[in-house]
């Protein structure tokens, strides 16, 4: 076999499909192929003897054929009967080529391995993986490597053979770190891969399935490893840049704002604040994460550190990803900040999509020339045109909900002034602390783990659609008490026209069922001049119930918003019912929240789905909330900027391995400082190019 037919990265431009399909796996290197576990093995070192066998059994039988037809009832088949002395077996294939007919030929000795089924007929199997006899039987388990289309398991697992045998797996983790780690030396990298590639036949395959052979181990921490390095590198690279040191001098602006809010803020509040203070103090660019629940009070976070830098003589960026969300956002902060920049001759400029030319014509000029110390919008502020006179703070609401393109393009941005500005990033969706630890090991985190003073928990009901009636009695009483209603229809993905149809229904049936009431719609396809206007009728308090179809429309603060109905609750994800939820419950009215469910067609709800709505119902934690999300969902769902093309964990389990996640965090920074070089070999190969992502 010349090696390379199995070259992963061949050099001329016709690449055969298998080779494509390696490519389109991510797997360019050998290191990459080497690192290509298998989902399962196969056992075809042993011969089980028929009359040996159970029913249900997966095993390798090795016979002699002793017949061969092909019967047309009840549909075409190929049948061969075999006989290994014990007993007989009848193997039944439903598509064939001639040639494995011709392989199987009477009187071939052949080894046929597949599940065992008895019957009156006796023994049988059904496509059985079929081999001639020659030859000695595998040594080791076979591997069964996920793979793609194209990309036969033969091809695939010679490919990775290969690879295996050039490949450098020389090992990275100094000795030292071997014990803390609570790894076996003898299980070093290279001995490690070939295991896993191909097991002895003894292996105790339990230990391989819930990776808890040594080997595992190895791997995981090598992983976690790879991941914490870059981050701190990510970490340190940045620590190298410059940003404009940004003092919060006595009487300043922010000080001027603290003065002017209708309310004081909260210890949580202060304590987010002066971290981020004292970041914005450095001359390195501040990377911060700043998360509090929905309600919590970011917004005012955000102003105060706008205020800084501004009144440090700066511009601040403001993006959240909707336009609605932007002004929804956005708005009470402008409100706040405004009537001090006026007097310094200082304005806002907005920076949308839907602009009109002469206006973003207009507020680019703002931006270039400096007048305008603060600049909200969507992405649109990142875009090319935008030239900022002297950008020192990017605050990013929501910031999860931004794709990696648009932060990439956001840093690329910020550095164009040849200095860094601070970041500063704000989400609802709390990261639980394990995800923290691996996944943002780069970010500063500031938690506002404190609600406001004198908000009312909100009650959550758990409501059949059948039951519907019931709820717009509810929204009846609300009303009569002055209060306002949301009504949130589903995003159904599929279609954003059913989407449509199924809100306008909803809509049109409250309408009716409300004589008298104003009910208001809102959906995505609505041009903006109309959703802005229908938000300034439920802000102003005139319309009393907001039908909305998806979840970015509701970014809204309206106090006296006393009950949130989720139609489809079932369809949502736990985060986002937790966000909706969020909305009420702002005011000192006491609130519900109420989960329409429709069960299935079979009358039952899905497993996830029980466990989110069971969730919503006995926690409004969203720390713990987000917690269960993680169980319930995993990491990548989280990961909102980072999931697409970031590396995500593939060995390591962040729930199983916590306590290895703690110990290679320990020991991280001291690799990266005693064993510089082969930290750098370490993230190399594990990573790739792809680190690049772990900074967005
Ligand atoms: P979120 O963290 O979800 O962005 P907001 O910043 O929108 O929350 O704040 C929610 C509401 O609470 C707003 O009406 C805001 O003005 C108000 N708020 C914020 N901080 C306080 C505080 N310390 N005391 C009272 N109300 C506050
Ligand atoms: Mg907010």
């Amino acid at each position: 076999m010349q090696e390379a037919e199995f070259s992963p990265m061949p050099s001329g431009p016709a690449l055969t499909e298998p080779q494509k399909a390696l490519l389109k796996l991510g797997l360019k290197r050998d290191i990459d192929l080497a690192l290509h576990l298998p989902l399962r093995y196969e056992d075809e070192t042993r011969i089980t003897r028929l009359a040996d066998a159970r029913e249900g059994q997966t095993v390798q039988i090795e016979a002699v054929v002793t017949d061969n037809h092909i019967a047309f009832r009840p549909r075409r088949q190929l049948v061969v009967t075999v006989d290994d002395g014990s007993d007989a077996c009848v193997l039944r294939f439903f598509s064939f080529y001639p040639s494995q007919q011709k392989a199987l030929a009477v009187g071939a000795r052949i080894r046929a391995r597949g599940e065992l089924k008895g019957g009156l007929l006796g023994w049988q199997m059904v496509h059985p993986v079929c081999r001639s006899a020659a030859g000695e039987l595998p040594q080791a388990l076979t591997p069964v490597y996920p793979t793609a289309a194209g990309l036969p398991q033969s091809y695939l697992r010679k490919a990775i053979l290969a690879a295996l045998g050039r490949a450098d797996l020389s090992d990275t983790l100094p000795p030292p770190a071997l014990g803390p780690l609570g790894l076996q030396p003898e299980w070093d990298l290279g001995r490690t891969l070939r295991f896993l590639h191909q097991p002895g036949p003894d292996t105790a395959l339990a230990t391989l399935e819930d990776r808890s052979h040594p080997a595992w181990q190895r791997l995981k921490a090598e992983e976690l490893l790879a991941q914490q390095l870059s981050q701190i590198e990510a970490k340190r690279e940045r620590d190298a840049l410059r940003a404009p040191a940004l003092a919060a001098r006595r009487g300043g602006l922010h000080e001027q704002l603290l003065a002017a809010l209708p309310f004081a803020l909260t210890a949580a509040q202060r304590r987010v604040v002066e971290e981020i203070a004292a970041d914005l103090g450095r001359a390195v660019p501040m990377h911060r994460l700043l998360q509090g629940d929905v309600g919590s009070g970011k917004t005012v976070v955000a102003a105060l550190a706008a205020a800084v830098a501004i009144d440090a003589g700066w511009q601040c960026a403001l993006m959240a990803p909707t336009e609605i969300l932007a002004e929804q956002h956005f708005r009470k902060l402008i409100g706040w900040l405004e009537p001090l920049l006026a007097p310094r001759g200082l304005r806002v400029a907005w920076l949308t999509g839907s602009q009109r030319k002469k206006e973003r014509a207009q507020m680019l000029a703002q931006v270039a020339s400096g007048e305008a110390a603060l600049v909200v919008g969507t992405h649109a502020v990142i875009q090319e045109q935008v030239q900022f006179q002297r950008l020192a703070l990017a605050i990013i609401d929501e910031q999860h909900r931004f794709g990696v393109a648009q932060r990439l393009a956001l840093r690329s941005k910020m550095a164009e002034a040849g200095h860094e500005p601070h970041l500063l990033m704000m989400s609802a969706t709390p990261i639980p602390r394990t995800l923290a630890m691996s996944y943002y090991a780069d970010l500063d985190v500031s938690t506002i783990d404190q609600l406001p003073p004198g908000r009312t928990p909100v009650v959550t009901k758990l409501i059949s659609d059948s039951r519907r009636d019931e709820v717009v009695e509810r929204i009846r009483a609300q009303l009569a008490q002055g209060r306002q209603v949301y009504w949130v229809c589903p995003l159904i993905e599929e279609s954003e026209a059913l989407d449509l149809t199924n809100a306008t229904a909803t809509h049109q049936a409250l309408s009716q069922a409300l004589p008298g009431v104003l009910v208001g719609l809102l959906h995505s396809r609505m041009p903006s001049p109309e959703k802005k206007a229908v938000m300034a009728l439920f802000e102003g308090g005139q319309m009393a119930v907001l039908v909305s179809t998806t979840v970015i429309e509701v970014g809204v603060d309206v106090p006296n918003a006393s009950l949130m109905v989720i139609e489809h609750a079932e369809r949502f994800g736990l985060s986002q019912l937790h966000q909706l939820r969020g909305r009420v419950g702002r005011g000192a009215a006491a609130s519900a929240c109420v989960l329409l469910y429709s069960p299935g067609d079979n009358g039952r709800l899905g497993e996830t789905a029980r466990s989110r709505l069971k969730a919503m119902v006995e926690t409004a934690d969203g720390f713990e909330i987000a917690r269960r999300d993680l169980e319930i969902r995993g990491p990548g769902e989280f990961l909102g900027a980072r999931q697409s093309g970031a590396p995500l964990l593939r060995f390591a389990d962040l729930v199983a391995d916590a306590a290895l996640l703690e110990r290679v965090r320990e020991l991280a920074p001291v690799m990266l400082d005693r064993h510089a070089e082969l930290a750098r070999k370490h993230v190399a190969r594990w990573l790739g190019g792809r680190q690049d992502y772990l900074k967005a």
